[in-house]
């Protein structure tokens, strides 16, 4: 009886411990994702294999930059206890709809592409940070500033854009331009281990302070969603035309309708719409 009892308060405990155990893990591993953001970065070194990236005749192959701070970035973040996925870790081609489907294999990831600019004109130089989707403001927000912070370049702001990786992706998503590989100073800092090292780590602030920085910089420093307008990337001048056109005439949208039985209505129209030029 008495060793009965004991073996009950035995059980009890060890299954309380057991308990403890199973919560504590789990709330460690919360913890870790901290409050249902990721802890998978996914790293995205734009270009490889045959695509150099850049422009033609460009000296300094964006895609060699490209890669050796997205591998330094890999670096920093698996020393913070990130988990990394890479889209490529060589000189390889891995296409944009290749790198999107790796991406989107981590739901609960962050897709950061990191690219150099360039330009003919020289003179061109400074940090630019792109992103799409509202979700991805805050981590382009924090990036570009410790980025734009951290660079000696000019800070070209943080700008929206429909680019495919950052459009097709279905997580925070942005694309950093590391500075001009055609300007010649920009060009002999990218060249610098010492200063690919600095981008990596402060790409890597910028994914930790994520959810810090960024509610005071889309007040302050860096424009907001509502004020950043999205840039086009598909030509919608056609679009844009016919939309005025609509709007001018709203009123003969019966008139149109009926065109296909009417040819002489669509010549009318057609007359008029070479008068407005
Ligand atoms: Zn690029």
């Amino acid at each position: 009886m008495l060793i009965n009892s004991y073996r009950h308060r035995l059980f009890a405990a060890s299954l309380l411990i057991a308990l403890l155990g199973t919560f504590s893990t789990a709330q460690a591993k919360r913890a870790s994702q901290g409050s249902g953001s990721a802890t998978t970065v996914v790293i995205d070194a734009g270009h490889g294999g045959y695509d150099r990236g850049g422009i033609p005749g460009q000296r300094v192959a964006e895609k060699d930059m490209t890669l050796d701070v997205a591998q330094r970035l890999k670096r920093v973040l698996a020393a913070g206890g990130y988990r990394v996925v890479m889209t490529r870790d060589s000189d390889v081609f891995v296409s944009l709809g290749g790198r999107v489907a790796i991406a989107n294999s981590y739901p609960n990831a962050l897709f950061v592409c990191i690219h150099f600019n360039s330009a003919k004109r020289m003179g061109a130089g400074g940090i630019e940070t792109y992103f799409y989707s509202r979700e991805s403001l805050p981590l382009a927000s924090a990036i570009h500033y410790y980025v734009a912070g951290g660079a000696p370049s000019s800070n070209r702001g943080v700008r929206r854009r429909g680019y495919y990786v950052l459009r097709k992706t279905n997580i925070p998503a942005v694309l950093v331009e590391c500075g001009f590989l055609t300007n010649p100073t920009e060009a002999a800092y990218a060249q610098t281990a010492s200063y690919r090292q600095k981008l990596a780590e402060e790409i890597a602030a910028g994914v930790g302070g994520r959810n810090s920085v960024t509610s005071a910089l889309t007040t302050t420093r860096v424009a907001t969603g509502e004020t950043i307008p999205l840039q086009p990337y598909i030509d919608q001048t056609k679009v844009a035309k016919s939309e005025r056109h609509r709007s001018k005439r709203s009123h003969k949208k019966s008139a149109r309708k009926k065109r296909s039985s009417k040819p002489a209505e669509s010549k009318t129209k057609a007359a008029s719409k070479d008068q407005e030029g």
